[in-house]
Parts: C-alpha cells; sequence; structure tokens
C-alpha cells in the first residue's frame, strides 16, 4: 500500500493544482509555442476602387491563440501580412485577415468567443473567467479585457441569453 501511495500519479477526483498557480515572474510561465501564419501577398484588390494595388512593406503582428492544455504551454500567432497603398485612391490598407482577429485585437476570434461565451453562458464573474482562460486554456487575458468584450458584444450577448432560456 505504501509503495502505491507514493506513485505521483493523481487519482481520479483528487485535487491537483495548478502547476503555475503562485508563479509571479513572467519568465517563469511556460514559453509560448509559435506558430507562424502568413497574410503576405505582392498585390490586393483596393477596397475602395477594386483596382490591384502593390505591397509597400511587410509587416508582423502576433496574436495570442487558445494554447495547449497537455503540454501546459501558451501559443502565439505570428502573422506576417502585407501593407499597401493604392496609388490612384491615395489608401493604405492591409492583407485581410479578419478570418483571425478583429483590426487592433491581440487575440484571435477563438478567445474573445470562449471568453465571451464563459462570462454570458456559464456566468462566471470576470476575473474567474480570465483565471479558467489561462488555466484551462493557457492563454493570459486580463479580467478587464474580458469585460471590454462581453460589453461590447452587448447585443449579441443578450440575444444568446434569450435563446438559451426554455420556453
Ligand atoms: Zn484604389
Amino acid at each position: 500500500m505504501r509503495l502505491w501511495r507514493s506513485v505521483a500519479v493523481p487519482r481520479p477526483g483528487e485535487y491537483v493544482a495548478d502547476p503555475t498557480e503562485g508563479v509571479t515572474r513572467v519568465e517563469d510561465l511556460p514559453k509560448p509555442r509559435i506558430v507562424r501564419r502568413s497574410r503576405n501577398y505582392r498585390r490586393r484588390r483596393c477596397p475602395r476602387g477594386g483596382r490591384n494595388a502593390y505591397r509597400l512593406r511587410r509587416v508582423e503582428r502576433t496574436l495570442h491563440d487558445l494554447g495547449d492544455p497537455v503540454s501546459g504551454r501558451p501559443c502565439d500567432l505570428h502573422v506576417t501580412y502585407s501593407q499597401h497603398r493604392c496609388p490612384r485612391c491615395d489608401v493604405h490598407f492591409n492583407a485581410d485577415m479578419d478570418d483571425l482577429a478583429l483590426p487592433k485585437c491581440h487575440y484571435t476570434h477563438r478567445v474573445v468567443a470562449l471568453a465571451v461565451r464563459l462570462v454570458v453562458e456559464d456566468g462566471l464573474p470576470y476575473r474567474a473567467a480570465s483565471w479558467h482562460l489561462w488555466r484551462d486554456h493557457r492563454v493570459f487575458v486580463p479580467f478587464a479585457t474580458v469585460q471590454n468584450w462581453v460589453e461590447a458584444g452587448g447585443e449579441k450577448g443578450g440575444s444568446l441569453r434569450r435563446r438559451r432560456l426554455p420556453r
């Protein structure tokens, strides 16, 4: 019995603290896995005039995605994208990457959607949602950011809540 007890394999239902619990230094947290994505094109259609616009430069943007709960590591997308200028309309624009994230957002759609669901569907307070995102999905989102997302999606959240009510 003693021998069996000494094996450090958690039994079902046993409480095991998250290994990062109490970690206060960012450099002690697991390093993110980097996934590269490209939205880099020589030419893109101008959103205003519809003509081809050549690439002006290449830029990189980091998006935090859902991490890997098996290895415990976060996951960052490094998106290389092109910026274009249409000389005819004199507009600057970026290659389209709306499938990955909203403009200026540091997180992928998947992270935002999950965070909002945790609050709207599961009724978690913002701080608890933030901790859940880190503990179970290895993505660090400050609770104020979760709050901003939920409040920005007020309309959608409302309809979601109505749809879930049993009639
Ligand atoms: Zn144009």
